[in-house]
């Protein structure tokens, strides 16, 4: 038991704590300051085609939690996962009824094995059992949609997703991590739509509106 704690504090020693965002050393991740730096925007907006039902998202995509969205993209840190993960089931959480299920929007098995992850599947741990992960396909590598315009956002994502006849008659919610044209989440939602999937409403970490 000594012992343990002993190598316990040695590797605290050596990989002290400290916030993926600033870098401060501290026990929390991200830290009180650069929480206080995300601007709160807990909106809810709705797609006037009514592809999706509804978009809900925690704070303004601009700044640290700009900087959080990259960050667990581009390097997996779990400490922010964990974080943005319970915001997001913290917020909007309590619109997930008893019979819905969550799909995290799922990103290509290429760029998987290149990243090793999805960072939508960390942000749906809250959801536990809910949670559908193969319900929802994409089936074509698609090139990223920034520096896109609108149209040739919607044209490089059309049919890049296949949905199972499981979500038939179901409420769905996908968990992204940003929301910035709804283009990626309008094509998932069509696609769950064409398999009979009643609603299909979002929650994601960040959006612009
Ligand atoms: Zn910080």
């Amino acid at each position: 038991m000594l012992l343990m704690e002993f190598v316990r504090r040695c590797l605290d020693l050596a990989y002290p704590h400290k916030c993926a965002l600033c870098g401060l050393l501290g026990l929390d991740s991200p830290c009180a300051v650069c929480i206080s730096q995300m601007e709160e925007r807990v909106n809810t907006w709705r797609d006037p085609h009514r592809t999706l039902d509804q978009v809900s998202y925690c704070y303004f995509y601009s700044g640290r939690a700009a900087q959080a969205v990259q960050r667990l993209k581009y390097s997996r840190s779990t400490s922010l996962a964990k974080w943005m993960a319970n915001q997001m089931y913290k917020f909007h959480g309590h619109m997930v009824q008893e019979n819905a299920i969550v799909i995290p929007v799922p990103i290509h098995w290429t760029r998987r094995n290149h990243r090793g992850f999805n960072q939508s599947d960390l942000l749906s741990e809250p959801f536990g059992d809910r949670v559908r992960s193969n319900y929802l396909k994409r089936t074509r590598s698609t090139p990223a949609q920034a520096g896109l315009s609108h149209e040739e956002r919607l044209l490089n994502l059309d049919g890049a997703f296949s949905a199972s006849k499981e979500v038939k008659g179901k409420s769905v919610f996908l968990i992204d991590d940003v929301v910035t044209s709804g283009g990626t989440a309008i094509e998932c939602s069509k696609a769950l739509k064409a398999q009979g999937a009643l609603q299909v409403s979002v929650i994601s970490f960040c959006g612009i509106t």
